[in-house]
């Protein structure tokens, strides 16, 4: 191949349909081709091809009975990208627009992110069509129970350990759990993200949200400031948006807005740990919409809006899911003084966002670097179930932020060599992609 275009147009040939996959990998690309021109032992060992090609798909029908006796029908996936540094490990998404297509964008760029927290870790990402959104406890139950009687015999904890993504929080991995050890007839780390009394690890519900603004603080570092008085507008009220938002007050920051698919709100005086409490009990377990809690303080609603409009922040953590920040969004961001942006979701900022942010050297983390956290610490809970060890919340924190650290060095170090200093979208993807394309190469044709 002699060139990304090239190489692109034979991704999409082959995978034709798969607009976000195409996306994750143009980005890619376009970021090592320099160094598969550096080392042309990768491009003659197909590393880019193989690379983009899981090595296995799994595919599957979920049948389930709802509350009203009828049956229902959903498709289960899990796609086991890459396998050269580690089992394969990534996050399952339960949400209606699940296709393969999102699960290979996110198992390619679980490829790389697992490769930066220098845990041997390989990728893949899995889930279903079907959201717990507006099911009861006991339909969720069904569904995970007959999702987990399917994928049970693909995983295991030297094989492929699943945690949590969109629509897959403690309720979900409870009950997947609880039936992967009915039938397999053991007690095992195959998943992350357990509940502490029974395997999990402290922190990792908070590792994402975490994680992301200590990458912020990081990269404010290297112009030394931080996140301390800054104000922050976040998307999303999930898990990754929540444990943000704590991180941002307990760093001493402000944060102006939160959202959730039907829109966002708008607090100026602060989102703080009081505010943030009443907004966690609501999402998981009250199970509401973001829109009562400006109901509950008297702040603003704006339905079906993102908040990316909203003025008097310098940063910006788009915490809800892929594509949900725009070149507009992007350019109003830029012009309102925004200048840190640091992904917590996968992909959230689209390709034309992307550019603009590097056209501005703004401080911009992509998510492969940023959200990191969360699968780092998945990588410490599996350490401690292999050695039957619990370790303590404060380990655990400074653990995260050792990795969070050295991943930003890594982000750093890899676009500097490259001549792009100060380019996190490079040095993340050469960073990943040198330290797998390496492994691959050194185990031979598999
Ligand atoms: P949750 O399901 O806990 O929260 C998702 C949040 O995003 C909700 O507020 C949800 O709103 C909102 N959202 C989801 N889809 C859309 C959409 N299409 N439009 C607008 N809002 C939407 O998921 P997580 O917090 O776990 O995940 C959020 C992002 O972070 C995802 O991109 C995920 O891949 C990424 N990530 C998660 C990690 C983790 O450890 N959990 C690790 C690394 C990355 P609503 O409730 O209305 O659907």
């Amino acid at each position: 191949m002699q060139s990304t275009a090239e190489f692109m147009e034979w991704v999409e040939g082959r995978t034709p349909g798969e607009v976000e996959f195409h996306q994750a990998v143009a980005e890619v690309m376009s970021s090592v081709w320099p160094v598969l021109q550096r080392n042309p032992e990768y491009a003659e060992a197909k590393i880019p091809q193989r690379m983009v090609e899981p090595e296995r798909v799994i595919s599957f029908r979920v049948p389930w009975v709802d509350d009203t006796g009828e049956i229902q029908v959903n498709r289960g996936y899990r796609v086991e990208m890459n396998s050269a540094i580690g089992p394969y490990k990534g996050g399952l998404r339960f949400r209606s627009d699940v296709n393969l297509g999102i699960l290979k964008f996110l198992a390619f760029e679980q490829s790389l992110k697992n490769a930066l927290t220098t845990l041997p870790m390989g990728a893949g990402k899995g889930g279903s069509d079907f959201d717990p959104k507006g099911r009861s406890d006991a339909e969720v139950m069904r569904f995970c129970q007959s999702f987990m009687s399917e994928l049970f015999r693909h995983i295991g904890d030297h094989t492929d350990i699943p945690a949590g993504d969109i629509g897959v929080g403690a309720r979900e991995i409870g009950f997947l759990f609880g039936q992967y050890k009915r039938v397999a007839n053991e007690f095992t780390g195959i998943l992350t993200g357990k509940g502490s009394t029974w395997g999990g690890s402290l922190i990792r519900p908070e590792a994402t949200g975490y994680g992301v603004v200590y990458f912020a603080d990081q990269m404010l570092k290297t112009r030394d400031e931080s996140i301390f008085r800054k104000s922050c507008l976040l998307s999303g009220s999930g898990n990754v948006a929540q444990y943000a938002a704590e991180n941002v007050i307990r760093l001493g920051g402000k944060v102006l807005t939160m959202s959730d698919s039907s829109g966002f709100v708008h607090d100026p005086d602060g989102i703080d740990e009081e505010k943030l409490a009443w907004i966690i009990d609501l999402k998981e377990r009250r199970r509401g919409r973001i829109g009562e809690y400006a109901e509950h303080v008297g702040c603003e609603f704006r339905a079906g809006e993102r908040p990316w409009a909203v003025e008097g922040a310098e940063v910006a953590l788009p915490c809800a899911t892929q594509n949900e920040l725009s070149g507009q969004d992007a350019k109003l961001l830029l012009a309102n003084g925004v200048y840190v942006v640091a992904e917590g979701a996968n992909m959230p900022s689209d390709p034309d966002a992307v550019r603009r942010f590097v056209d501005a050297r703004i401080l911009f983390g992509p998510g492969k670097a940023a959200n990191a956290g969360g699968v780092a610490v998945s990588g410490l809970e599996m350490a401690q179930n292999a050695s039957f060890a619990t370790w303590s919340r404060d380990k655990v924190d400074s653990r995260l932020l050792g990795i969070m650290v050295d991943i930003h060095h890594s982000c750093i170090r890899a676009a500097a060599e490259y001549d792009r200093p100060g380019n996190y979208v490079v040095g993340a993807n050469i960073a990943g992609f040198e330290k797998v394309a390496s492994a691959m190469l050194a185990q031979g044709v598999v």
